[in-house]
């Protein structure tokens, strides 16, 4: 036979990508998992190179190179570690993501957010640029929340050209939120044209860990006043990695951290925190190189999936 058989040939190439090879779901309203995918195919906030709203699919298809064959889930080789095993996961699909329509699409993120954290324990969204991050954390207004972003930007524009709602003023709307308690931006880079938004994220009183100073002192220690406060949202950027090791992302900054840097941040956030939900944006197929960032993003997001729930015996 020269098709293979179960999940063990060339899986991209047969049947449909699915984050991790998760089981996709027919009906959004019968998933039941610990974790749930949801696509934000958005790119309306990103003010250079638009693509990243083609994320969901890069991510889909780099992770299913991770695919757990026996149910047994990953072994972190490096860690001696087993990750997700027992743990149960679905791919809701995509929101449902319409031309033109900015303040629409906005609010069916909310919606279909607020959703999925109905129908599992962990949700994971995958943009999308960053701009998506503001319409996600609203889903979670009746909590008590920290964001701890990791990006090479800080994305705290208050107003650029009558914008704000594009991927560089998300962290600003999300400071206003009344719910949002604490924010933490780690991997901060870059020469700065206006000064205004490091002025008032230091009076917000956000916590800054900049790049340099991981690179420097090495991660515990460049975290260690890192303390999460109660329920904690992460956002991935993945420009907070160096490009050299990322080039697939519309706004590479010169600087930043490698992926050993970034999972031993993640995890360390994770151990320190009740984590409620992750996404991951600003991956761009449309400049990446052999797929690498999308795979890197997909192995993160396995890494800190493992932090989060363990593995069942
Ligand atoms: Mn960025
Ligand atoms: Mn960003």
């Amino acid at each position: 036979m020269s098709l293979p058989a179960g999940r063990h040939g060339v899986p991209i190439r047969r049947g449909w990508p699915s984050f991790f090879g998760a089981r996709p779901a027919d009906d959004p309203a019968d998933v039941r998992a610990d974790v749930a995918f949801l696509g934000v195919p958005f790119d309306q906030g990103t003010n250079d190179c638009p693509g990243a709203r083609f994320g969901p699919l890069a991510l889909r298809e780099a992770s299913m190179r991770f695919q757990s064959v026996d149910g047994e889930g990953w072994l972190d080789a490096e860690r001696g570690e087993r990750l997700l095993r027992g743990v149960s996961m679905a791919d809701v699909g995509d929101v449902d993501i319409r031309t033109v329509e900015l303040e629409q699409n906005l609010g069916r993120i909310t919606e279909a957010a607020a959703f999925l954290r109905s129908r599992c324990r962990l949700p994971v969204f995958v943009g999308g640029d960053h701009a998506v991050t503001l319409p996600l954390v609203r889903a979670f207004e009746d909590r008590s929340l920290t964001v701890v972003q990791f990006d090479a930007h800080q994305d705290y524009t208050d107003e650029k050209f009558e914008q704000r709602f594009s991927h560089d003023n998300h962290m600003r709307r999300v400071s206003e939120l009344p719910f949002v308690k604490q924010i933490i931006q780690i991997g901060l880079r870059g020469a700065l044209e206006s000064t205004e938004p490091w002025e008032a994220a230091r009076r917000d009183g956000v916590h800054i860990v900049t790049s340099q100073r991981i690179v420097s002192e090495g991660v515990e220690r460049a975290l260690a006043d890192v303390w999460p406060d109660g329920d904690t949202y992460i956002t991935i950027d993945i420009d907070v990695l160096d490009p050299a090791v990322a080039t697939g992302t519309g706004f590479p900054e010169p600087g930043g951290i490698g992926y050993y840097q970034l999972k031993e941040a993640l995890l360390l956030v994770a151990q320190r925190a009740s984590i409620v939900a992750f996404d991951v944006c600003e991956v761009n197929p449309n400049y990446d190189s052999a797929d690498v960032t999308a795979r890197i993003a997909a192995r993160l997001m396995l890494d800190l999936l493992g932090a989060i729930i363990p593995s069942r015996e």
